[in-house]
């Protein structure tokens, strides 16, 4: 992807705010750059399932379809995946907390997050149990979750 197709402006703090089981309150945000726009931008692989969530949900403020679909297991993609973050419904995403993140093997991953946002003034939280696969090519992807909407 070239950094110049959509012409969108990044932001200088990551919206993922380095989300982390054992994260400090109070901790400053990392700069874009540096954290979820190496793999974003970067083309890098993320290391583990807890960069490459924290990525995605960077992706879910900045619009980035294509990195969700490129993070996003083949058989589980939905293939109608678009984020418009100019529709009338569309959530504005408020913050990440990540709750635990969990490698079971070399190629298996989970991670519990709360994800909150807002639709059209009301504020929701989504609570997730997310699944993640380390393909062949080293690198990891979303394959589904259990959703708590609360
Ligand atoms: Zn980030």
């Amino acid at each position: 992807m070239t950094s110049a197709s959509k012409g969108s402006t990044r932001p200088h703090d990551c919206p993922c705010g380095a989300a982390a089981p054992d994260q400090k309150s109070g901790a400053r945000p990392p700069r874009y750059a540096d954290c979820c726009g190496r793999f974003i931008d970067g083309g890098a692989a993320a290391p583990r399932a807890l960069e490459l969530m924290r990525s995605r949900y960077s992706a879910y403020v900045l619009g980035e379809s294509a990195y969700l679909r490129d993070t996003w297991a083949q058989e589980t993609c939905p293939a109608d995946l678009d984020v418009d973050r100019t529709a009338p419904d569309a959530p504005r995403w408020l913050g990440l907390a990540i709750k635990r993140h969990t490698p079971i093997d070399e190629t298996h991953a989970e991670v519990e997050f709360v994800a909150r946002y807002k639709v059209g003034g009301r504020a929701h939280r989504l609570h997730e149990t997310s699944r993640f696969l380390r393909g062949a090519d080293g690198r990891w992807r979303y394959v589904d979750g259990d959703v708590r909407e609360e």
